[in-house]
Parts: C-alpha cells; structure tokens; sequence
C-alpha cells in the first residue's frame, strides 16, 4: 500500500471541497482498502466522513423513506420499516456479503463499490477499467461471472451490489452534494454509466461530488422478493439476480417492477420486459416472453455464456412465484 494523507472531515461542505481537490471519500471502506492493498486505487489523500451526520433513516413527507448515505448495510436491512413495507431491500442487502461486511459497509459505498472482475484486481493483467487503453483481458478469459447486456468492446464487467439491484426496482434516488454546495437527485439508472468506451467512468458524478442519501418513494402495492442466485449459499457475488414487485389485479397483472444483477455493469431494468406482463394473465409463455425480451441483445464471451438460460430460468421463477397465489 503507497502512503496516503487522512483527513477527518468536519461536515459534508468541508468533506465535498477536500475530495474535489483530489482526495477520496472512505467510509466503510470494504471494498476501497483492498483496492489500496492491491493499489489498484492508490489515492494521495482519504477524506474520512464516518462522522457526518448521515446515518439517520427518516420517513419523508410522502411516506417514503430517505437513507443517509453513511447507513449500515445490518442496520438497513433489520430497520422494522424497511423489513415491512419495501421488503425486497432488505432481502437484497441480507444477500450480500457477510454479516461482518454489512456490519461496515454503508449505504453510499455499497452503490459505488468497484466491480470484481478478476482482471480489475490483478495490475499484470490488461484492463481498460483500472489502465484506459490497456485492453481487455476478460473478453477472451475468464469470464464467468461477467456481463451479458449492456457490455462494449472495451469492458464487460458487471456491477456487484444486490442493494442497488432491489433500489432500482423500488425507482429509489440519490441525493448528492456538490463542491459548491448544490445537491442533485440522480436516479440509479441515471447515476451508473454503461462503458461504452470509457470504462474507468462509472457514474456521473462529479469530482467531489458526494452521496449523502438514498430515497425510497412510498411503499406500493404487490408481493415483493429478491432472488439471488450464486456458487454458494453465502458470501458470494451473484451470478443472476432479480428483484421483483408485482401486483395482480382480477387475475391480470397490474404492476411488475423488475430489476436485475449479474447481468450489466449496472442494475438492469428493460421496460419492454415490464410491459409486456402488464395487463396479461400470468402464464409460462408469458413470462418466457418477457424473457426473450430481457435477453434479445444478450451475448455472452463464453465462461459466461450459461447466464442466458439460468437468467431466463431465474425471471421465470420469479414471476411464477410473485403471481402464484392469484393463479392458485
Ligand atoms: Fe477490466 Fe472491464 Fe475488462 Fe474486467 S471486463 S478486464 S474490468 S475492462
């Protein structure tokens, strides 16, 4: 690890102007500090904001729920609202990790965790994410874990967090600060960018720019779940995942928020999917269609080639389970 200077921020004006300047945020640091172990990340400055005030789960005005960015990951998942009304969040968050990590790892850090492509973590390998411009071993190596959709030619890493994958199908946004002290909200498909021929730009936020909460809208109707999929039972990335919430009305399904992990470099929704179940009777041919959908422009590089038919099997499963009762 190269040395670094530290700094205790003193409010989040202070910690945003510092970082702008060329340092990097560190919270839970689960996933940054084996980046600086390995330096693949080798920062000269971390700005430690443990101490902002942003670790309070408040209800908003609307019924929603605003998340400070500094949050656990336990204390998320175990919050009595969130375990009640957006049931599919907290299941995500249990998901992943250990109870160690989530014990650490916070809110903010967990949507900006770096991908764990094999090669990223390797600095012999070439990388266009860690090197732009060094190539892309994964294409042509190993690659199983990787992505299908939303891939270019310069990348085809996937995004790691099963909390992001259950926020973008609740349609939760984040709230951020800028260095000159304006706050944007981003939804998360417009905070992630896909690699296009950038790889190493994975969101748009802006140097200094930080996370300071997450909202979740109100809750809504429809039975919730998120299913993971992985080589083991714990403490392991997802190879496919889904998170699901549907609601049926007269036998007919009236809404079906679907989000996907594993698959992209971001937490994938495709509203073609969604579309074509609203309205219809839950049936196999249906939900197999909107699995060709979400697949038409899948491709996959080999090792990772199997995620095309367990991704079709898995929304399938899901479906099937989220509409049984209306269909019993
Ligand atoms: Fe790097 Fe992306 Fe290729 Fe992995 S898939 S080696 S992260 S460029």
């Amino acid at each position: 690890m190269r040395p670094f200077d530290y700094t205790r921020a003193k409010s989040a004006a202070a910690a945003t102007r510092q970082a702008a300047s060329g340092g990097t945020f560190i919270a839970g640091g689960t996933n940054l500090l084996d980046l600086m172990k390995l330096e693949v990340m080798a920062p000269d400055a971390l700005i430690d904001i443990n101490r902002l005030d942003l670790n309070h789960i408040e209800e908003t005005d609307d019924g929603g729920l605003r998340i400070g960015a500094l949050v656990t990951n336990s204390d998320l998942a175990n919050d009595m609202r969130v375990r009640r009304d957006w049931p599919v969040l907290s299941r995500a968050l249990l998901a992943g990790a250990s109870g160690q990590l989530r014990n650490k790892a916070t809110t903010g850090g967990n949507l900006l965790q770096r991908t764990r492509c094999l090669y990223f973590y390797d600095r012999a390998m070439a990388c266009n994410k860690r090197e732009p411009g060094s190539g892309c071993a994964a294409r042509e190596g190993v690659n199983r874990i990787l992505a299908i959709l939303g891939t270019s030619e310069h990348c085809i890493a996937t995004h790691p967090s099963d909390m992001a994958v259950a926020m973008r199908a609740l349609g939760a946004e984040v709230e951020t600060l800028k260095e000159d002290e304006t706050t944007r909200r981003l939804t998360l498909d417009e905070l992630y960018l896909l690699p296009g021929d950038r790889p190493d730009r994975e969101t748009v936020l802006e140097a200094g720019e930080l996370i300071t909460a997450v909202v979740l809208p109100p809750p809504v109707d429809g039975r919730q779940t998120y299913r993971k999929v992985r080589d083991r039972a714990s403490y392991a990335f997802a190879l496919v995942s889904v998170a699901g919430i549907v609601a049926m009305e007269d036998g007919r399904i009236t809404k079906a928020d679907l989000a996907f992990g594993g698959l992209a470099p971001k937490p994938w929704r495709d509203a073609q999917v969604e579309g074509v179940l609203i309205g219809e009777a839950p049936s196999e041919a249906l939900f197999n269609k909107a699995a060709d959908l979400l697949l038409a422009e899948a491709q996959g590089f080999g090792d990772n080639d199997f995620k095309l038919p367990l991704a079709r099997r898995t929304l399938v499963s899901v479906l099937t389970e989220l509409t049984q009762e209306a269909r019993i």
